[in-house]
C-alpha cells in the first residue's frame, strides 16, 4: 500500500518577536499562509517496523535528522505502531530558505501515516506531536492560513485571504534560522507588524490592505548581513510588485501580486539576477490533503 501527501511551501505575511523566554525560545506572533509550491512525500507501508527515507535532493539528510523521518519515529513510539514505512521525498521546495520545507514535511507526514497506519488522530492531536519536531510544524499540519503564537506551535485557523500570485526569489545563500533569532535585540526592534491590520485584511479579503500590512522583524538581521536580499526586494517593487516581504528569516524574498500580467515582468527581472525564482498562485484555504 502505497499514498502520496503534498507538503507545501509557506510564507510569512507577518512575523513578530514579543520577548524572549526563560526556555530560551522566542515568544512570537506570525500569520502564515501556504502557497502552491510543494515537495511531494509517497509513503510506502513497511511490515517490518523499519523506517526507511530517501530525497532527490543530496543535501537533504536521510538519517534520523530528517524531520520526516522524526515524523514517522515519534508516531511509533507514541501509539506503539508495529508497521514501518518508507519515505520518498521529491523536493521541488528550496532548503534553508525561510519556507518550512523541513516542517511541511513532518507535517505530510503525520497526515499520511495517520491514514496509512489507521490511526485515526485528529489535525489537534497530529500538531501536538508536531510541535515535538519543530515550532512550525503544528501550522503545517493544518495548512491554509492561520495565526501562529507562543513559540509558533498555538494555531489559530484564518479564512483565505483574497487570491493572489506569490513570485518567490531565493539568492544563494543558505540562513540559519537560530542564527538569526540569536542576533535579533529584541529591545531594540525598529518597527513592529500591525498584526490586527493583517487579520482584518485577510477576513475582508482586503488586497491592498493586506499588501499594506506585510512586516517581518526578522528582516533588519538579514538584511543588513546579506546585501542581495535588499536588491531583490528593491527590483521586485521596481518591476511592479503590490507588496514585497522577506519569508521567516530568508533569505527567500516574496512579492504578492494580483494581475497576471505583472507577475511576467517581475518573474523575468528576478531571472536575471537569481536562479531560483517561482511564480505560484497562494493556497490559502485547507491544504490538508492526501493525495491519492
Ligand atoms: P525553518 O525556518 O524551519 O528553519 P527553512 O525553510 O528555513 O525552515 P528547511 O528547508 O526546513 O529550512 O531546512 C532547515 C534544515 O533542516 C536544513 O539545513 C536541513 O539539513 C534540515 N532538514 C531536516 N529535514 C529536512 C527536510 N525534510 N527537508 C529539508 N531540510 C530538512
Amino acid at each position: 500500500m502505497r499514498i502520496s501527501v503534498k507538503a507545501p511551501a509557506k510564507i510569512n505575511l507577518t512575523l513578530d518577536v514579543l520577548a524572549k523566554r526563560s526556555d530560551g525560545y522566542h515568544e512570537v506572533e506570525m500569520v502564515m499562509t501556504t502557497v502552491d509550491l510543494a515537495d511531494r512525500i509517497d509513503l510506502t507501508l513497511l511490515e517490518d517496523g523499519e523506517i526507511h527515507l530517501e530525497c532527490s535532493a543530496s543535501y537533504v539528510p536521510v538519517d534520523e535528522r530528517n524531520h520526516a523521518y522524526k515524523a514517522a519515529r515519534l508516531l511509533q513510539m507514541r501509539y506503539g505502531i508495529n508497521k514501518g514505512v518508507q519515505i520518498y521525498i521529491d523536493k521541488q521546495i528550496p532548503v534553508a530558505a525561510g519556507l518550512g520545507g523541513g516542517s511541511s514535511d513532518a507535517a505530510a507526514t503525520l497526515r499520511g501515516l495517520n491514514t496509512l497506519w489507521g490511526l485515526d488522530l485528529s489535525l489537534d492531536e497530529l500538531a501536538e506531536i508536531g510541535a515535538q519536531i519543530g515550532s512550525d510544524v503544528p501550522f503545517c499540519v493544518y495548512g491554509g492560513t492561520a495565526l501562529a503564537r507562543g513559540r509558533g506551535e498555538l494555531v489559530t485557523p484564518l479564512g483565505a485571504p483574497a487570491p493572489c500570485w506569490v513570485v518567490l526569489a531565493k539568492p544563494l545563500i543558505g540562513v540559519s534560522t537560530a542564527d538569526v533569532y540569536g542576533s535579533l535585540r529584541v529591545n531594540e526592534i525598529a518597527e513592529h507588524p500591525e498584526t490586527g491590520d493583517m487579520l482584518k485584511a485577510i477576513e475582508s479579503q482586503d488586497f491592498s490592505l493586506m499588501c499594506d500590512s506585510l512586516c517581518n522583524v526578522l528582516e533588519e538581521v538579514t538584511l543588513a548581513r546579506y546585501p542581495q536580499v535588499r536588491q531583490i526586494k528593491e527590483l521586485m517593487r521596481e518591476s511592479g510588485a503590490d507588496g514585497v516581504l522577506m519569508s521567516g528569516s530568508g533569505p527567500t524574498v516574496f512579492a504578492l501580486v494580483q494581475k497576471q500580467a505583472k507577475v511576467h515582468r517581475i518573474y523575468n527581472a528576478l531571472r536575471g539576477f537569481v536562479k531560483d525564482v517561482y511564480a505560484v498562485r497562494m493556497l490559502g484555504g485547507s491544504e490538508a490533503e492526501v493525495l491519492a
